[in-house]
């Protein structure tokens, strides 16, 4: 019988990768509370209908890609594949309008999605997301997309570009759809089998498709911007204006409509050049219509998704920093039962002064626990061998210097405490 091992498409992260998880949640965790946002942790699954209304229908997302199933009361349960509609769903749940708006809330978590398994693309994979909702302003959309670039920044990601475009509103869409439908229509057999199928439902899909065909035929489609209803343009206005003052370095592209409907206005993507193809790092933009969708009264609403794995790949690509890697910093090293037992008493009062510290379970002899000490990384080593019984005292060794000496418990505690070691450094 072969062993079992974990489905296709997700990923056990390990410890010598999740340390650098922590960095990237440390910071975020920082950004947060400098921009006012608070967090929020949501369920894991949904009813159905919240995706399939919020997120739309003829998206790829809510098409192909849901993990569905129906549990044991017979009704429909999704796994959701992105966070903003349970956000907006928890948002009037709880009657957060009744709150100061806008209401600016993050989560990080496990996304889920049916996808084709490849470098930077996942079945189970992560998301820091943001949502402010309650707000037109364009200002908030400015500050969603500044909030993503510090977080980058403060991660010490480089080469990032910022596409920026408006894919309007139920007033102005339709008239561009029209005039999509239009310009597509000669060309229309050229257009990939998924293209031809969007072409009557949701035509705005086509111009984000990856195929190199269906590109050559959107080539110089008309683009959305031109044909903005007032309230559209003038907002557009206000976030590329926003972006300006604020120096952001980003530009317009036509050709950025996004795979989920419920996007209004701004819609944004963040790229990184070291990911290959999977190359969006964050997206984000308006969804002022997705509250209405899924029963609620119409709330404005602005936010991004990122995903933690492709930010990790490509901080490992850039050979950015991670910070300090935690570890072990004292080791306990005893000979003999007696020894043993005041191993365990010192261990324990170590880690209550919150001094990383280890000892041996394996019964390995004195020269093998300084080398398991070795192995961790343990700047020190205290050693409590027969001597150390008889005299009451203990040997600390600084494993850097080689020098050692035989103290106090207290005053080798001391030294300890006044040390540089790892957990005061991070
Ligand atoms: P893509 O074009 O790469 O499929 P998307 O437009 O579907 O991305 P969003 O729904 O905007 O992605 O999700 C936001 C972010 O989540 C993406 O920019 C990406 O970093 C990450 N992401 C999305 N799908 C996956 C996946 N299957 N595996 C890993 N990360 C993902
Ligand atoms: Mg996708």
């Amino acid at each position: 019988m072969s062993s079992i091992k974990a489905p296709r498409g997700v990923r056990d992260i390990l410890p010598e990768e999740s340390w650098k998880w922590a960095h990237v949640f440390d910071v975020t965790r920082q950004v947060a509370r400098d921009f006012g946002y608070r967090e929020v942790h949501l369920p894991i699954f949904e009813y159905t209908e919240l995706f399939s209304r919020g997120v739309g229908e003829t998206t790829d997302v809510v098409e192909k890609e849901m993990y569905t199933f129906t549990d044991r009361g017979g009704r429909s349960i999704t796994l959701r594949p992105e966070l903003s509609a349970s956000m907006v769903r928890s948002y009037l749940e709880h009657g957060m309008s009744r709150q100061q708006q806008p209401v600016k809330l993050w989560s990080a978590g496990p996304m889920f999605r049916y996808e084709r398994p490849q470098k930077g693309r996942y079945r189970q994979f992560w998301q820091l997301d943001f949502e402010a909702i309650g707000s037109q302003d364009p200002y908030v959309d400015v500050e969603v997309i500044d909030l993503s670039l510090e977080i980058f920044r403060r991660l010490g990601l480089k080469g990032l570009e910022v596409k920026i475009n408006s894919v309007g509103c139920p007033v102005c869409r339709p008239l561009y759809r029209d005039v999509l439908r239009d310009f597509l229509k000669p060309n229309l057999e050229k257009l990939c089998p998924s293209c031809r199928d969007r072409y009557d439902r949701n035509p705005l899909r086509i111009i984000d498709c990856k195929n190199p065909e269906c590109k050559a035929v959107t080539e110089n489609a008309p683009r959305t911007i031109d044909y903005l209803c007032e309230e559209c343009s003038e907002h557009f206005v206000g976030v590329e204006s926003g972006l300006r003052v604020l120096g952001a370095d980003f530009s317009v592209d036509n050709r950025l409509v996004r795979g989920l409907d419920y996007y209004t206005k701004t819609a944004y993507e963040i790229l990184s050049g070291d990911l290959g193809a999977q190359n969006a790092v964050c997206g984000g933009g308006r969804y002022d219509n997705l509250a209405e969708s899924i029963g609620g009264k119409h709330t404005p609403g602005v936010g991004f998704a990122a995903g933690v794995e492709r930010i990790v790949l490509s901080m490992e690509q850039q050979g950015s920093d991670f910070g300090l890697q935690p570890k072990t910093d004292v080791y306990i090293a005893s000979a003999g039962e007696e020894a043993r037992e005041r191993a365990l008493k010192i261990l324990h009062e170590l880690r209550n002064l919150c001094i990383s510290s280890d000892m041996d379970y394996q019964d390995r002899s004195l020269k093998a626990q300084f080398k398991a000490a070795n192995n961790m990384g343990a700047e020190y080593v205290c050693v409590i061998g027969e001597d150390e019984l008889k005299s009451g005292m203990v040997t600390l060794k600084n494993m850097n210097s080689g020098d050692q000496q035989t103290l106090t418990l207290e005053e080798g505690l001391d030294i300890l405490k006044r040390a540089e070691l790892s957990r005061k450094s991070r």
